[in-house]
């Protein structure tokens, strides 16, 4: 920090809750609703989505979902980590309505996923348990409890306290949103809070002692809310540590207000043991090196970002920043590479990558009707701009028909003439033509007047449709004038 009397160390760690994606809730045979949400982008009825299980109807008994486990599994083996061979599930005990067993199914001593590293941090443990129900508070002198996402897989992240930097949190969280999109498991939406961030901040005056009074930040729901979140805690601790008062920083959970743009204190944290975790009777325990073979499962995971990165840049070569913009959109990856494929060469990339992610990208943006060309169209205007047969100005125009209509390009640039006439012979004939044609400006040139040459240009451009090249028209009519 700057301006303070003394320098002062930050060390943070994140805690990442992701509902998973899966057709079934954790432990019973009702429907997930986060998943079904993105299909028909609405939300079902409150307390539809319930079963006796979910609602912890006495005798009620859990079922584990194995696709929750498969998911858990999949993001250990992307990220490097140990996957536990015995396994079980915990009850985490508290008292509060959005759990109706008073406990949570959740994950204590033996997580699913331990270690591993993503986006240069060392992740702790990833372990399954199940989301809450929701609650809304403020419509009257009452609750109101919606119990369809209760049971929702839901797996927890916690990395080791080892993040230093602020902007770190918006990678590290980046990263894990699409590393879950592309393994498929989860959405991992932060504003309809199926992907949750939690940072916890701690700030000493000792590089060796991170302090071990620290704060955990809650409600928080954009990447970047979770660094304004950070920061504003580094400041208020380090200000308390300079003014001698830092006996005032707990050990407490804080949530962060967007509107204020501030954190304020919720409680005190409670200690692990509060919750009194103890093996959940009701379900089995795993030994996932039987029920799964690893290797494989590792070896059919998809493409994931860090390798898409790598192997664009290669490939490729294309600018950092259209790689990111590949890496963060699967589809419009993959239609670039189909692309690059049909014209059959890579050094095409970077103006081929220029007309996506700018041109392509900026129709697509403005209008939701518009529709992809097919990467055979796409291939065969970019073939014509590299070949000269388009000005960049002819490109855009045909993309911007073809978005409408699936028109073939090079018809379409013919029965528009929108060819470029740079065949030198063409020129020279159609130049020879409007020499003849305008005899009162070739002698005003002659005469000294160099500008009268303009008239002729223009005169090219006009015949042409504007498909000439201005500069090569004018060197033409400069030669057959000589
Ligand atoms: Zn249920």
């Amino acid at each position: 920090m700057n301006d303070t009397k003394r320098p002062y160390y930050v060390t943070m760690g994140l805690e990442i809750h992701a509902e998973l994606k899966t057709n079934t809730k954790a432990f019973c045979s009702c429907k997930n609703v986060t998943s079904v949400l993105d299909v028909d982008g609405k939300e079902d009825a409150p307390n539809t989505n319930i079963c006796p299980i979910c609602t912890a109807q006495p005798g009620a008994l859990p079922k584990l979902n194995k696709a929750a486990v498969d998911h858990m599994v999949r993001v250990g083996l992307a990220i490097g980590a140990n996957i536990a061979d015995f396994t079980e599930f915990d009850r985490k005990n508290y008292f509060y309505p959005d759990i109706p067993k008073a406990y949570q199914i959740s994950q204590y001593k033996f997580p699913i996923v331990s270690g591993g590293k993503l986006a240069g941090v060392d992740v702790t443990r990833i372990h399954l348990e199940e989301d809450t129900a929701t609650s809304m508070h403020d419509k009257g002198s009452f609750s109101l409890i919606n119990y369809n996402r209760a049971g929702v897989p839901l797996m927890e992240l916690v990395t080791e306290p080892v993040i230093k930097d602020t902007e770190q949190i918006v990678t590290f969280a980046k990263e894990l949103q699409l590393l879950l999109r592309y393994l498929g498991a989860s959405d991992a939406n932060m504003e309809m809070g199926q992907m949750r961030v939690e940072v916890n901040v701690s700030v000493s005056p000792d590089p060796e002692k991170p302090n071990k009074k620290y704060v955990e930040v809650k409600n928080i729901n954009s990447f970047q809310a979770a660094k304004r979140a950070a920061e504003f805690e580094i400041k208020r601790m380090t200000a308390l540590w300079e003014e001698g008062r830092e006996s005032e920083i707990i050990k407490e959970t804080r949530g962060w207000d967007e509107n204020k743009q501030m954190t304020v204190s919720q409680r005190s944290k409670e200690n692990a043991e509060d919750y009194r975790y103890f093996p959940e009777p009701d379900l089995p325990k795993l030994y996932l090196h039987s029920m799964y073979d690893l290797d494989m499962v590792k070896n059919n995971l998809p493409e994931l970002p860090w390798a898409k990165r790598e192997r664009f840049s290669k490939d490729f070569g294309i600018k950092d920043s259209d790689i990111e913009v590949f890496v963060n959109d699967i589809v419009m990856a993959d239609y670039f590479e189909a692309i690059i494929k049909q014209v059959g060469d890579n050094s095409l990339a970077q103006t081929i990558a220029n007309y996506i992610t700018s041109d392509l990208a900026g129709i697509m943006k403005a209008d939701k009707d518009a529709l992809l060309p097919t990467p055979d169209d796409f291939a065969e205007l970019m073939s014509m701009a590299q070949g000269g047969e388009l000005s960049s100005r002819g490109v855009k125009d045909i993309l911007a028909v073809m978005v409408k209509n699936p028109v073939k390009p090079r018809d379409y640039a013919v029965e528009h003439d929108l060819i470029q006439k740079n065949d030198p012979e063409a020129l020279k004939n159609l130049a020879q033509k409007l020499i003849d044609e305008n005899p009162e400006v070739v002698a005003s040139y002659k005469s000294g007047k160099e500008n009268a040459i303009m008239s002729l240009v223009g005169k090219i451009m006009k015949e042409s449709n504007g498909s000439a090249n201005p500069q090569v028209a004018k060197e033409v009519l400069v030669e057959l004038l000589k």
